[in-house]
């Protein structure tokens, strides 16, 4: 669930405000969520391929500011990881789901089935967590020029679940950054019904 604390808030609303969320990363393995996690978290990449064995979390926050109210928003971003494999997958998902309040659903850009799967991703999600959300990464896009993409399947997707889209690289950074921050910002906004236009990103 959302927790909202009001930090200092006496005086209207001249103060700060911490909203924690709960984010998960979904996608078939290999297609680099745990890399995506680990840019965004520690600002690193590294090329070996590591399992994730069951699920991790992470924690990073993003401040935001709200114009409207003049006060900065704390977003505590929960990020969960997990496992690529089936089996696991299905013993873990109503865990996995429970509570999230956005998903990152993440595709490799130089596998057709990575992108194909993400249906399967959504579906599963959209039962569990609900209405929450949703944004597809398309990674790797270190390996690929834009204009090779083909966004057909994509354009599916995106109508059918209301996603935003980002092309990111965990490699070079491209886009990481951006994708969380989206995240986090569509998720206050839904907690707080602001308009996107009052909300400022500070870092
Ligand atoms: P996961 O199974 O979805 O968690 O995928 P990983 O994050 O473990 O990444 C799988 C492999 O793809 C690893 O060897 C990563 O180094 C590599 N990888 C992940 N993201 C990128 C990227 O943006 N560009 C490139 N070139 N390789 C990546
Ligand atoms: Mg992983």
């Amino acid at each position: 669930m959302l927790q909202v604390d009001l930090i200092g808030s006496e005086e209207g609303w001249i103060g700060k405000s911490r909203l924690k969320a709960k984010i998960c990363l979904v996608g078939e393995a290999g297609v680099g969520k745990t890399s995506l996690i680990r840019r965004f978290v520690l600002d690193q990449f590294d090329s070996k391929y590591i399992k994730t064995i069951g699920t991790k979390v992470s924690k990073k926050s993003v401040h935001l500011y709200d114009k409207g109210r003049e006060r900065e928003v704390e977003v505590v971003l929960t990020i969960w990881d997990i496992m690529g494999q089936e089996g696991f997958r299905e013993l873990l998902k109503n865990a996995y789901f429970a509570g999230a309040n956005g998903i990152l659903a993440v595709c490799d850009v130089t596998s057709t089935e990575s992108m194909n799967k993400l249906d399967g991703w959504l579906d599963r999600t959209y039962k569990i967590a609900g209405d929450v959300p949703i944004s597809i990464l398309i990674n790797k896009m270190d390996l690929i020029a834009r204009h090779q993409v083909n966004d057909e399947i994509l354009d599916q997707f995106c109508k059918a679940y209301d996603c935003s889209r980002f092309y990111t690289s965990a490699k070079s950074g491209e886009n990481v950054q951006p994708s969380f921050i989206d995240i986090a910002t569509r998720i206050m906004m839904e907690q707080k019904h602001m308009r996107s236009d009052m909300i400022a990103i500070i870092e």
